[in-house]
C-alpha cells in the first residue's frame, strides 16, 4: 500500500528536531509521497532544502492569505521563478480566508487572482485554502479554466458544495476533520461522493485527529485518516488506498 500526504508542512520549525527520522518512519509505513505547500516567499528556500533531503517529497509554492502582511508587490513576480523549478508540482497554498482578524477580501482576491493566472500560465494544479469564503471563491473560479484542476485543501462542507468544486476540476483534501463526530456534514460528504474526488492529507503540524488534540500532528497519522475514511464509506482501506494514490499522482505528477 502506497499513501500520498497531499498537504503537510514538513518544513515548519515544529519538525526541525526529528524531520529526517520522521520521514524515514513515514516511508517505512508506506507514506511514499508528501507535498509541502508554500505559504510565503521567505520560506521557499527552506522548503526546497527539505525536498532535497527527503526523497519522495515535492513542493508547491504560493502566497497564503494568513501571511498577507509578509507579501510584497514583487513577490508574485518572484513566485513565478519558483514555479518553474523541478521540485515544484503546484501553485499554492493560496486562497481566501474571511475568518481571520482584519480579513481584507479585496486584497485576498487580488492575490488569489494573480496566482490562479500563474497556474494557467505554468500549466500546474492549485492548492487552495478556503475558510468562510466558499461563495466568493466559487465566483472567482468562474473566470478561470484551470488546466490541471487542483485541490481544496482541508475540505469541510456538505456534498452539494463538494459537487460545485468538482465541476471546476478540483479534488477535496481530506484530513483529520473527518475523525470528529461534530463534523457530521463533512463525514456525510466523504461517505457519499465518488472516491476519485478525494485525496488524503494531514496538514501537519496542524489539524490533529480526534483524540490527539493539543499534540503536534504528524504525517504518520495519514493511515489513520485512511482507516477513518474507509469506515465512513464502509469499504476496505486497501481498496481505497489504491484509487487515492492514483488520484494524487495524476494531480501532482
Ligand atoms: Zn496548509
Amino acid at each position: 500500500m502506497s499513501l500520498f500526504d497531499s498537504h503537510c508542512h514538513l518544513d515548519f520549525a515544529e519538525f526541525d528536531d526529528d524531520r529526517d527520522a520522521l520521514w524515514a518512519q513515514c516511508r517505512a509505513a508506506g507514506i511514499e509521497r508528501l507535498l509541502i505547500p508554500g505559504v510565503c516567499l521567505a520560506d521557499f528556500q527552506r522548503q526546497a532544502a527539505v525536498v532535497a533531503s527527503c526523497s519522495g517529497t515535492v513542493a508547491a509554492y504560493g502566497l497564503h492569505p494568513w501571511w498577507q502582511q509578509h507579501h510584497r508587490a514583487d513577490h508574485l513576480q518572484l513566485l513565478a521563478n519558483w514555479l518553474s523549478r523541478s521540485e515544484c508540482v503546484a501553485v499554492g497554498e493560496c486562497g481566501l480566508d474571511l475568518a481571520i482578524d482584519g480579513a481584507d477580501l479585496a486584497l485576498q482576491r487580488q492575490l488569489l487572482n494573480a496566482q490562479l493566472a500563474l497556474a494557467v500560465d505554468f500549466n500546474k494544479p492549485v492548492v487552495l485554502h478556503v475558510r468562510s469564503a466558499h461563495e466568493p471563491l466559487l465566483n472567482l473560479l468562474k473566470a478561470f479554466r484551470l488546466p490541471k484542476g487542483g485541490v481544496v485543501h482541508a475540505f469541510s462542507g456538505p456534498p452539494e458544495l463538494a459537487a460545485q468544486y468538482a465541476r471546476h476540476g478540483l479534488k477535496l483534501g481530506i484530513g483529520g476533520t473527518i475523525s470528529y463526530l461534530r463534523a457530521a456534514k463533512t463525514r456525510r460528504t466523504v461517505a457519499e461522493v465518488p472516491l476519485d474526488w478525494l485525496v488524503l492529507e494531514t496538514d501537519a503540524p496542524a489539524m490533529p485527529l480526534a483524540g490527539y488534540q493539543g499534540q503536534r500532528n504528524s504525517p504518520l497519522q495519514l493511515p489513520l485518516v485512511l482507516t477513518t475514511l474507509a469506515a465512513l464509506r464502509d469499504e476496505q482501506p486497501l481498496a481505497l488506498a489504491d484509487q487515492l494514490w492514483r488520484t494524487s499522482c495524476e494531480l501532482f505528477g
